[in-house]
């Protein structure tokens, strides 16, 4: 069984995502040195035969390339790169990528136009850079995928974002619920900028995946609990997550265990709905800002909800 090591290797960006899960670390805490993640590379590759280079963005490191050879000469099976994508935006770098080992990739775009994405990171010109960053990557016979974050500001664009992903040609998409960070929890006037209310964003959602299904192209959506996602319960990513360890300040050996009982949260009356074992409820911040009257318990007799139309999954 595939067992995944997700190494953070620091928290430097030339993005500046308004909902950055990683809040102010880019400012506290160095970037590791090249020595550091190789050691980690070399010390945990008995237990995993996945390495995600993740972050922050690994791109802008000098030693990006020297990391990949590192992964594939240590025997990675897979090398998956999880960025914004704006270097991709440059052929030569992205075949460099390639050639050095690196056979996933993880984009992040969280709009359908300039407008809504560079809004968001705060980065002018990085819809423009991550979507060729895409074209590129398909062109030279990759097949990225991409995750966006569902905030306030994209959440009605998603059905459009959908329509140009499948245009991209993608081998998946995802949709995350944005993970409240600590700085937007504190700051009530943040919480109301930034973050919708599952209820609302809902349809949204099921429309761009339902897009994404009628295109044969793979779909996901995470931090959606099931009583959220009626007809689309096959899509919630927490039934397929791997295994996985996280090595960011300290080392997390069973990452999905850590964030099954420290990130999300279950509430009170989902003991008595069919998905509770399945369930891994919200992220905790949700529940804890608006509190649980969203979320109804399914009935265990209760069908699941109108099955999405076509089903096809690569
Ligand atoms: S277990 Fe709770 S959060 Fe999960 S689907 Fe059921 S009611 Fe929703």
């Amino acid at each position: 069984m595939s067992h995944r090591l997700d190494l953070k290797v620091g928290y430097r960006c030339n993005n500046h995502c308004r909902f950055c899960v990683q809040g102010d670390k880019r400012s506290r805490i160095p970037d590791k040195s090249t020595a550091q993640i190789m050691a980690v590379l070399e010390t945990r590759r008995p237990d995993n035969d996945e390495v995600v280079f993740t972050g922050g963005e690994v791109t802008l490191r000098k030693d990006f390339f020297a990391l990949v050879r590192c992964a594939r000469s240590l025997g990675y099976r897979s090398i998956c790169i999880q960025t914004n994508g704006r270097m991709f935006a440059y052929e030569e770098f992205c075949k460099k990528a390639i050639e050095s080992g690196a056979n996933s990739f993880g984009l992040a775009l969280h709009g359908s136009t300039s407008e809504i994405h560079d809004g968001l990171t705060r980065a002018p010109g990085s819809f423009e850079q991550t979507v060729q960053g895409i074209r590129n990557l398909v062109k030279l016979g990759q097949r990225p995928s991409t995750n966006t974050v569902i905030t306030r500001y994209n959440y009605a664009d998603l059905p459009a974002l959908a329509r140009l992903l499948c245009s991209l040609r993608l081998r998946q998409f995802q949709f995350a619920f944005i993970h409240i960070n600590q700085l937007i929890k504190a700051d009530p006037r943040l919480v109301s900028e930034i973050v919708p209310r599952k209820s609302v964003v809902e349809p949204y959602v099921k429309e761009g995946l339902q897009t994404g299904i009628d295109h044969g192209i793979r779909v996901m959506v995470e931090a959606i609990p099931y009583c959220c996602m009626s007809g689309y319960e096959e899509y919630l990513s927490d039934k397929y997550i791997p295994e996985a360890s996280v090595q960011e300040e300290i080392f997390i050996e069973d990452f999905n265990r850590h964030r099954r009982e420290k990130g999300k949260l279950k509430g009170p009356c989902c003991s008595a709905c069919r998905y509770d074992a399945a369930c891994e409820g919200p992220w905790r911040e949700y529940p804890e800002l608006f509190g649980w009257e969203e979320f109804k318990p399914v009935a265990k007799d209760e069908r699941a909800g109108r099955k999405a139309r076509v089903c096809v999954q690569q």
